[in-house]
């Protein structure tokens, strides 16, 4: 099969329709991360999207839907404050999860008997889950393990020849996956962080926990207890206040003839001016949008990725922090 990266159009909406209808998973952008998408009713479709990713089984898929879609037909109980968060921040990237009603297949929950529900904003996406006119199961469309995917060319790297077409929308503008939040219980609680934080939806609905996963127990949201985002090169992180001793390793490693680059925000660069960089950018949305982006150029430029984490770590920062320290987790 040879992979097809199609422009968004009537044509490529068609045939993207025909493809979901028949069971074949279709790649499609949002305004965090290219997403690989298959009709959440259809059980095979759905085990295919974790056959072709090698994602483990025991890990659940979001359910995308247009922004007109009646979530209440999916899930039993929809709480006050999550009502307030949508009317707030959707579409976006917010994923919220909720009680299911069991409608769509069991395969996209892996048992659970929670379904998590987002509404992207990208305009692809609105166009795209309007066509196919179905909640539309997706996780990342790239390999499991591997740095998610921010433009169709990433997608095509990871899943050439595993998928018929990837509805090209550009570069995704938000960089970092959505936001996963249970919206099961009485309040709130942040289970992945991402560019809707934790201080946004307690400014909103007064009151917000985030849940901290600690190795050996059970994850209330699986994503959580994998290695995730890693690129194909060696990688190192060092705190802000540690920038020194990237340096140091980064001089020793060049010198030894392993290519090492140094990945840090544009005002840490500046300071610690050395010559083979992967600036993230200047703010923080910057930062979030091009950590992907970055760690896909810098698996193909360099031997060794020396990281050297933001300075600030909460608010958006917490989200690119999480997965800069899965990037370069050694495992
Ligand atoms: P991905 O689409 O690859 O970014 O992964 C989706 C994320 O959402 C993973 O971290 C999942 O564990 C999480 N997730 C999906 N469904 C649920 C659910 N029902 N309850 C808790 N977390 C979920
Ligand atoms: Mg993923």
């Amino acid at each position: 099969m040879q992979t097809r990266i199609l422009q968004i159009d009537e044509q490529s909406l068609e045939t993207s329709k025909q493809l979901i209808l028949t069971g074949s998973p279709v790649a499609f952008p949002t305004e965090t991360v290219y997403g690989l998408g298959a009709n959440a009713f259809d059980t095979e479709a759905v085990e295919r999207i974790f056959e072709i990713k090698g994602r483990p089984s025991d890990n659940p898929l979001i359910v995308h839907v247009h922004k007109d879609y009646d979530i209440g037909s999916l899930v039993s109980y929809i709480p006050e404050y999550a009502e307030k968060l949508a009317v707030e921040f959707l579409p976006g990237p917010l994923t919220m999860v909720y009680k299911s009603r069991n409608k769509v297949s069991p395969a996209v929950s892996c048992g659970l008997d929670t379904l998590a529900v987002r509404v992207p904003s990208h305009e692809g996406a609105q166009r795209f889950l309007k066509y196919v006119s179905l909640p539309i199961a997706a996780p990342s469309a790239n390999l499991s393990k591997h740095v998610s995917p921010v433009t169709a060319e990433h997608v095509y790297a990871d899943l050439n020849g595993k998928i018929e077409v990837i509805l090209d929308g550009g570069k995704c503008c938000g960089g970092i996956e959505s936001t996963v939040l249970d919206c099961t219980g009485e309040i709130p609680v942040v289970l992945r962080s991402g560019l809707i934080t934790r201080e946004m939806i307690a400014a909103t609905v007064g009151d917000c926990a985030e849940y901290a996963f600690k190795e050996g127990e059970t994850a209330r949201s699986p994503g959580m207890k994998y290695k995730h985002y890693s690129p194909n090169c060696q990688t190192e992180m060092y705190a802000f206040e540690e920038r020194d001793k990237a340096v140091g390793l980064y001089k020793e490693k060049n010198s030894q003839g392993v290519n090492a680059f140094i990945m840090c925000d544009e005002s840490t660069a500046k300071l610690i001016n050395v010559e083979k960089t992967l600036i993230l950018g200047k703010t923080e949305r910057e930062v979030a949008a091009n950590l992907y982006y970055k760690l896909r150029e810098g698996e193909k430029k360099a031997q060794l990725i020396i990281a050297i984490a933001p300075q600030k770590q909460d608010g958006i920062m917490a989200g690119v922090m999480n997965r800069l320290a899965k990037a370069c987790k050694k495992v």
